[in-house]
């Protein structure tokens, strides 16, 4: 190829729409891939380049407050590549009129939701009946122990009383995430710190409530997700084969080129281990080589089609 050639067909790449690209990063997992937890960004291209970056196909926008005009934007800039969720200040009178808005704007689902309120206290508690009532899922942040001092926890409680919340709730679909939803894989974890590490002891709540709640799905996003599939070898196999289809991949990474480069982990001192790496990519690869193709692709591509009535 002389140097025109070489120019033009460089040209004629770039010319290609998004999704069009998509077609190298599919092959590079084996499988399409959907990231549900993805924190919208303000600029289209840097929602792009992310999923790029990282190989991902298609992803879940998390907003919070009025975002239509910013989902729109990034719709058009990339059809079909985007879905989302909505959040709102659940301790505010407002906050099922907001949501519902948000719902019958297109909004499939809210989340994350992450308050400095208890998991079964009334602000959530009525979010948790109007997601039924909408038939959309609810994503839930809970968090015991502070990254940073005077932080504050969130959605409070988890471990004690959120077998509770999902006996009152069989219609509301919850899709768990965050700190204390993945060290509590553990029956040994009593909030003793952000991300235990070690071998884990079998029988942890989490576990059991997604084998008995079929409304409790689990979100592997973050560090916590990660770290709960890293931490002992002999368990994450299992535990994939087990909740193969309550399972979502998610990268809750803030990176900006999906290879690691900016801030992966919002410069979380407690998630150090993931300075530097694009989180989707090293959760990607922990899933991959500790299940089978079918399952993995279930976990980062089918599940989700389902969860939200999408074609896949
Ligand atoms: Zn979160
Ligand atoms: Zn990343």
């Amino acid at each position: 190829m002389n140097r025109r050639e070489f120019l033009e067909t460089v040209a004629a790449a770039a010319a290609l729409p998004s999704f069009a690209r998509q077609t190298a990063s599919q092959s590079e997992w084996g499988s399409p891939v959907f990231d549900l937890h993805f924190h919208m960004r303000p600029q289209p291209a840097a929602n792009l380049a992310h999923l790029d970056g990282a190989g991902v196909t298609k992803a879940n926008l998390l907003t919070r407050g009025a975002a239509f005009d910013q989902v729109k934007a990034i719709d058009a800039a990339a059809p079909g590549r985007f879905t989302w969720f909505n959040s709102y200040d659940v301790t505010k009178p407002d906050a099922e009129q907001v949501l519902t808005q948000a719902v019958k704007a297109g909004a499939q689902g809210f989340g994350e939701m992450k308050f400095h309120v208890a998991a079964d206290g009334p602000e959530l508690r009525r979010m948790y009946a109007l997601a039924a009532d909408l038939r959309v899922p609810i994503l839930i942040h809970f968090q015991e122990v502070d990254h940073f001092k005077d932080e504050g926890a969130w959605s409070t409680g988890y471990a004690k009383t959120f077998e509770s919340i999902l006996k009152a709730n069989p219609k509301t679909t919850f899709i768990g995430h965050a700190d204390a939803f993945w060290a509590n894989v553990s029956a040994d974890y009593h909030n003793q710190a952000a991300y235990p590490s070690g071998p884990i002891a079998r029988g942890g709540v989490t576990d059991r409530w997604l084998s008995n709640y079929p409304n409790l799905f689990g979100d592997l996003s973050a560090n916590s997700g990660n770290n709960a599939l890293s931490r002992d070898r002999t368990f994450t196999p299992d535990f994939l084969k087990r909740h193969q289809d309550k399972l979502f991949f998610g990268s809750d990474c803030s990176c900006n080129d999906g290879h690691g480069a900016g801030t992966s982990q919002a410069n979380n001192p407690a998630a150090a281990r993931l300075a530097g790496k694009c989180v989707a990519r090293e959760t990607l690869t922990v899933v991959k080589r500790s299940t089978s193709d079918e399952v993995f692709r279930k976990i980062v591509w089918g599940n989700v089609h389902k969860l939200l009535q999408i074609p896949a």
